[in-house]
């Protein structure tokens, strides 16, 4: 059993984050903004100089894959840099960043907006754009540094072993604290850990079952319409095809396929590419004639599967002081794209609870793996499950056979085409797509599910505008990826 250790003299702890990316950034501006003295350390290099858009292209971070791909922040995030981070908020708009209303998108148009509908805004931003900006106002704290090119290898523990003391890095020891654990989806606190001869309670995984391609635009006239709120495009039967505003006059286009669909490689191909995203309903809008010119290459990653980390939500906290954000506690499908948003209210959260906290000790542990654990688990469950429903008709669409029949409970796919024609329904699917209401909340409330039934049963089932799969299996023959 881990013994209560008081921090530093004043009992501010001192803190070191491992990882700089959007999670440990924020985390660092959460932690400062209660007078913590932070450090964080970068295995990349340093951002460039220059206009955040155009450096955050330049800005060469291999070990960050996901930031050269689509990124959206969905409402939770939204209201975390309204509530807790104001002035990130506006140097975000300031570099090109757009608010969202996403009651446009709502069924029976804004007239109807009741209290709440405020809160459903979502922000359209490149990654790199997000992180170039976070980054200079992180550096920019007092009591922050910011350190790059050094990893962090492993933890030095007290003698107990069952304290955090500091970190080990290829630049030598530094000592503190309070470790967050910001290294993205290797999560290496668990490595550090059993290298100490300390055991961990396992993750829970389960397939995300995606391989994403993207390619960012340049618009050359005014935005077209998001028929998602934050998005437009569709999430298919067979493929999803998805647009996400950027900053200033970029977007991004990104169609998802299985990891297997072989046939989907040429998807590579420049000309396979814009093949299926212009007739892609609600993306073709944005692409036709002379609409937009492409900025980028495109790019091809297999996303990682969901995971749940033990370290992140095990009562069996090992030592004390440790504490994963970001990828290093959860990772959820992203096409869903909330990994940001909950990185984000995380690490405001974890900061608010280790202030509170009069010691680094075992207490906090459990008491932040409980936080974790309440926070990230309905997100899990949720892609998990909708992953799985989703994955089963690719496949059957992929192979030619029968699609299976819906499942009982409601689902975001079943109630999504209920959300295209009813406001209330809309409200529930948005509040949930958001990270605003977990599915359990929604889904299971007797009214909703009442008002889905009915309106399901009222209204025949749209016909999808989205090319077949036979469509997109003929629009990519051909071209070799
Ligand atoms: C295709 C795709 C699209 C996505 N779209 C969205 C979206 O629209 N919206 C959304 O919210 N989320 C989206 N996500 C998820 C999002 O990208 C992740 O949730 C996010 O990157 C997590 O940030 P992070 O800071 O935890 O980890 P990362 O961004 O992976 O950063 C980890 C950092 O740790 C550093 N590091 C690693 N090891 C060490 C070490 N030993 N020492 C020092 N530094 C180290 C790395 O260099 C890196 O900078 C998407 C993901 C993918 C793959």
């Amino acid at each position: 059993m881990m013994s209560a250790r008081p921090s530093t003299g004043d009992h501010t702890p001192t803190v070191v984050v491992a990882g700089g990316s959007t999670a440990g950034l924020v985390s660092a501006l959460a932690m400062a903004g209660h007078g913590m003295r932070v450090v964080v350390l970068e295995r990349a290099p340093e951002p460039p100089d220059g206009p955040p858009g155009e450096a955050g292209q330049r800005w060469a971070r291999p070990t960050v894959p996901n930031g050269l791909h689509a990124h959206t922040l969905t409402s939770l995030g939204m209201r975390t840099l309204c509530e807790r981070a104001p002035e990130l908020l506006a140097a975000l708009i300031d570099a090109g960043a757009t608010v969202l209303d996403l009651t446009r998108a709502m069924p029976s148009g804004r007239s109807t907006r009741v209290p709440g509908d405020e809160e459903l805004l979502a922000l359209a931003c490149r990654r790199s754009t997000l992180d170039l900006v976070l980054h200079r106002v992180v550096r920019a704290l007092p009591g922050v540094a910011v350190r790059h090119g050094v990893r962090v290898r492993g933890l030095r523990l007290d003698d107990t072993r069952g304290h955090v003391t500091g970190v080990v890095t290829t630049a030598g020891t530094v000592p503190c604290d309070v470790v967050v654990d910001a290294t993205g989806r290797r999560a290496l606190g668990r490595a550090w850990l059993l290298a100490e001869g300390h055991t961990v309670d396992a993750d829970v995984t389960s397939p995300s079952g995606v391989r994403a391609y993207s390619r960012f635009y340049r618009r050359l006239g005014p935005a077209g319409h998001l028929n998602r709120g934050n998005a437009a495009g569709v999430l298919g039967d067979h493929y999803a095809g998805v647009l996400h505003q950027g900053d200033g006059d970029t977007f991004s286009v990104a169609l998802g396929v299985l990891p297997q669909d072989t046939t989907m490689r040429s998807l590579r191909h420049p000309d396979a590419f814009q093949a299926v995203a212009s007739s892609t309903p609600w993306v073709t809008d944005w692409l036709g004639g002379d609409r937009a010119v492409p900025i980028s290459g495109i790019r091809a990653i297999t996303c990682p599967p969901n995971v749940l980390r033990g370290l992140a939500v095990s009562t069996h906290q090992p030592v004390a002081g440790l504490f994963p954000v970001g990828d290093a506690a959860c990772i959820t499908n992203p096409l869903f794209g909330r990994g940001l948003s909950l990185a984000l209210a995380h690490a405001f959260d974890l900061a608010d609870l280790v202030a509170a906290h009069p010691a680094v000790d075992h207490d906090l542990s459990l008491r932040a793996a409980r936080l974790a654990r309440d926070l990230l688990t309905p997100w899990y469950r949720q892609s998990t499950e909708d992953d799985a429903d989703r994955i089963t008709r690719w496949r059957a669409a992929m192979t030619g056979d029968r699609q299976p029949p819906l499942p009982d409970r409601l689902t975001l796919r079943t109630v999504g085409a209920a959300a295209g024609t009813d406001a209330t329904v809309w409200r529930g699917v948005t509040k949930v797509l958001m990270t605003l209401r977990s599915p359990q909340e929604v889904f299971t409330d007797a009214d909703f599910v009442g008002r889905v039934r009915d309106v399901v049963s009222g209204v025949p089932a749209p016909r999808s505008a989205a090319p077949t799969r036979a469509d997109l299996v003929a629009a990519v023959a051909g071209w070799d990826g």
